[in-house]
């Protein structure tokens, strides 16, 4: 079995063939990145480093300045003694899995993943034959169970529209990376101008640039965010970019607010609990499918429930304990 060791704060690598996962530094040769969210991405922002086209578009637009070798979605390189290959990860756009082929058997990492993917991405597509599997494990409790896209995306229009039908501006609070375009992604029919914070909206040309229909969107504006729909982070809650608009009402859009008490945390009108990471069932569906010979769980603070109920069906498993920095 091919040797992984944890390495820096949250990544990943496999010394024998020099593959670094979502590492910080060039420590070895190959350093893959999965996504441009800001726990993946180097913090060292000089490096080499390989990913997809269009992580390394947003990682631009997040100030990496070091040399990217763009991998599209399932080409192959050799590097060293290993056959690399990346998957699409459903996560946010550009989101990839890393898949390396070598003479002592297949290692997958996932980075984040969302099975089924989110519609604001590439998909996600799994390769079969996977010897050691490395899965990101957020929400890995039995509590966590999403509800599907077309019934989440139904309750943002939802939301939105009843809002402006009483004259009310909609605020969604999310990520400006991922959750903000797919929350545009399901407004786009309905039409209403939709608003989006200084620091979301380069990434959101990144996204059309890319193809995916973002609708009828710019850059937020005082002036006239009254006139339409606003998306912007939960840093902007009781500050004026919210606090000086009139008649809002809040929605607050994250994995998280699948849990109630999370209401009483923050003081909003609605939660609607859509994540970018894959639930406690799909991870262990996924698991049973590709029946590994190990799995390593990364991003968890429950790694042992993970260990307990993989046991169950037969599949040895344990923590690599990577820093655990929130849900990015
Ligand atoms: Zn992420
Ligand atoms: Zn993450």
């Amino acid at each position: 079995m091919v040797t992984i060791q944890k390495h820096g704060y949250s990544g990943i690598i496999l010394p024998d063939y020099g593959i670094g996962l979502d590492i910080d530094t060039n420590a070895v040769p190959h350093v893959f990145i999965s996504h441009a969210h800001a726990d993946h991405m180097p913090r060292n922002r000089k490096i080499s480093v390989y990913a997809t086209p269009a992580t390394a578009a947003l990682m631009r637009v997040r100030g990496f300045t070091g040399n990217i070798t763009e991998l599209p979605f399932k080409e192959s390189i050799q590097v060293g003694d290993a056959r690399v290959t990346l998957y699409p990860a459903g996560h946010i756009l550009g989101s990839a899995m890393t898949y390396i082929e070598t003479s002592e058997g297949s290692v997958l990492y996932t980075g984040d993943y969302r099975n089924p993917p989110s519609p604001c991405t590439e998909g996600f597509e799994c390769p079969e034959n996977v010897d050691v599997f490395i899965t990101e494990a957020t929400f890995s409790l039995p509590i966590y169970r999403w509800k599907s896209h077309d019934e989440l995306f139904q309750e943002i229009r939802s939301f939105a529209v009843d809002c402006r039908s009483k004259n009310e501006v909609p605020v969604f609070l999310t990520y400006n990376l991922g959750k903000a375009q797919e929350v545009m992604m399901a407004l786009a029919q309905t039409q209403i101008p939709v608003q989006i914070h200084g620091a979301g909206f380069p990434l959101c040309e990144i996204y059309t640039k890319f193809g995916m229909d973002l609708g009828n969107y710019s850059r937020y504006n005082r002036k006239t965010v009254s006139d339409g729909i606003l998306i912007t982070p939960s840093s902007s809650l009781n500050t004026p970019i919210i606090t000086d608009i009139k008649n809002h009402k809040i929605a607050y859009c994250s994995g998280w607010a699948s849990l109630e008490s999370r209401r009483a945390q923050i003081n909003v009108d609605k939660l609607i609990p859509i994540s970018d990471h894959i639930d406690f069932f799909e991870l262990i569906d996924l698991c049973k499918r590709l029946n590994p010979e190990h799995v390593y769980i990364t991003h968890t603070p429950n790694s042992e429930v993970v260990t307990h109920y993989l046991s169950d069906v037969g599949i040895a498993s344990s923590s690599l304990d990577l820093e655990y920095p929130g849900t990015e």
